[in-house]
């Protein structure tokens, strides 16, 4: 029975990282039959950003990947938020010390740095393990007597306890993504496991936590793959049988040199949020939602980044992918992060959308649409939706099928307005007001009779009635347009042209 978490820390926005993080675990999840659990790892408190939690759901849910179990949802192995959770580490600390694998100790920060800078005047660096740990220099309780450890503790010393590392062994490791991993333990450093706050770190709450909560697959960014030899060594002290790791490969910025940043998003001027995000000092950076993509779009381009199916297709649905979804298709090496790619991809999933659908969005968007029927609207979209990446260039690429120009491109009345432009839009007139059964098909081909007939030179007809049709030279089909707008409106922007 799969079992796999998302565990942010709500520290701030999520970023796109973040979420693909969310994604690969909801595939894996899908694919298997299995649960997707949400945990909040709030154990730091100074870190801890109003909304954050909010603000990950909210994600989550505009994704369509939502959790199946969490904060407020299925709560069968909860509380889900470390903070509510704080009573539960320290048995576990405790029983770590109890059994010799983990100690006190109380050296000051004054007193590390002192040790570091010591270290790093030989040439060497200070690592908090066997090497130093029980040289008399440092203060813990594997140097001090028991009765001298629990007096400082008595007294209300600040201690944290820390994780004994092995001597002289080499840990093997493995991960779905990178294979089998060697680590000589003697590089690992004794990390702190539990502090005399009451709150447990990182390592010790997640490994804790991913026990009681039964998860058996642990998906997570690269950056955590240095903390997998103490997790797996926190396991086998524990005597639990540790969940399968796959660590996800980097998001590499746009220039693929360096890992993609938060703030490479405002630099570079693409969004590297799922949702517009205000920080404390009122700064907005803007969303994937709010800047007119479709959820859709970002998933399927955040399956691409580490993944790929191995075939040229490039489109997938949210099944699509829960079936072809692999962690051994999963890439070691970094992800470049390519913004105009998720245009691409926008641009694609707008051609699939229904028409009438695109047309409600539209119409949500423009206040000149608010009277006009929805069924219209659909009929312009269903026109240039071809040329639009977003919604929001709708109306700039239609406009005028609601309503006549206001004014006339300057440019484009150089090139279109000739001697006799005037006649011959005037014969247009004639033609259009004599077609009866007012088609596309009638329209163009009595047109272009007449314009073939009499030798007139297609440009010179076509250019000034699209100026009058436009205010431009550019749009759909003129003949579209005409059927569109209709008889009336056709004469009268026609007529507006050449008064
Ligand atoms: N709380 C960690 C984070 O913010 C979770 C890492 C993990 O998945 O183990 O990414």
């Amino acid at each position: 029975n799969v079992r796999v978490r998302f565990a942010p820390s709500p520290t701030g926005p999520l970023h796109i990282g973040g979420v693909r993080t969310a994604l690969f675990n909801y595939l894996f999840a899908k694919k298997h039959g299995g649960t997707f659990v949400l945990r909040i790892e709030d154990t730091d408190q100074n870190r801890y950003v109003e909304g954050a939690e909010d603000y990950i759901v909210d994600a989550l849910n505009w994704c369509n990947i939502p959790f199946d179990e969490g904060p407020g949802k299925n709560e069968k192995f909860g509380p889900y938020r470390q903070s509510e959770r704080k009573h539960l580490y320290k048995q576990y600390a405790d029983q770590l010390i109890n059994e010799g694998k983990a100690y006190y100790a109380f050296d000051t920060a004054e007193q590390l740095d002192a040790h570091r800078k010591d270290h790093e005047a030989n040439g060497k660096t200070f690592i908090y393990n066997w090497h130093n740990r029980e040289k008399g220099r440092l203060v813990n309780s594997l140097v001090l007597t028991a009765e001298e450890t629990q007096a400082k503790i008595d007294t209300g010393e600040t201690y944290v306890v820390r994780f004994k590392s092995p001597q002289d062994e080499t840990l093997h490791l493995k991960d779905s993504i990178r294979g089998d991993i060697s680590i000589d333990t003697n590089v690992l450093d004794d990390k702190i496991l539990f502090k005399s706050d009451g709150m447990p770190t990182y390592h010790l709450a997640n490994i804790v936590d991913d026990h009681l909560m039964e998860i058996t697959h642990v998906i997570r960014g690269e950056e955590w793959l240095p903390s997998l030899a103490l997790h797996q060594l926190l396991y086998n002290a524990f005597g639990w049988e540790a969940p399968e790791f796959a660590h996800l490969p980097l998001i590499l910025k746009p220039t693929g040199k360096g890992k993609l940043s938060k703030r490479d998003g405002d630099k570079l001027g693409f969004p590297v949020f799922p949702l517009e995000y205000t920080a404390p000092d009122g700064t907005i950076s803007s969303g994937y939602k709010e800047d007119g993509y479709f959820s859709k779009a970002v998933v399927n381009f955040l399956a691409f980044l580490g993944w790929n199916p191995g075939t040229e297709q490039e489109l997938f649905s949210l099944d699509n992918l829960i079936s072809e979804f692999d962690l051994t298709r999963v890439n070691k090496a970094g992800a470049r992060f390519d913004p105009d790619k998720t245009k691409w991809f926008n641009h694609q999933y707008m051609q699939q959308q229904l028409d009438l659908d695109l047309a409600e969005i539209f119409k949500t968007e423009r206040s000149e649409l608010a009277e006009i029927d929805i069924n219209y609207i659909a009929l312009v979209v269903g026109l240039i939706k071809e040329r639009a990446t977003f919604v929001n260039e709708f109306w700039g690429l239609s406009h005028f099928f609601f309503s006549a120009p206001t004014a006339y491109d300057e440019k484009a009345s150089k090139k279109a307005l000739k001697e006799g432009t005037a006649e011959l839009m005037q014969k247009v007139i004639e033609i259009v007001t004599a077609t009866r059964e007012f088609t596309v098909q009638n329209l163009q081909s009595k047109l272009k009779g007449w314009i073939t007939d009499n030798e007139i030179g297609f440009g010179k007809v076509m250019m000034p009635l699209r100026l009058a049709l436009v205010g431009a030279l550019q749009g759909p089909d003129v003949f579209e347009i005409m059927f569109m707008i209709g008889k009336n409106e056709t004469v009268k922007r026609i007529d507006a042209l050449i008064k």
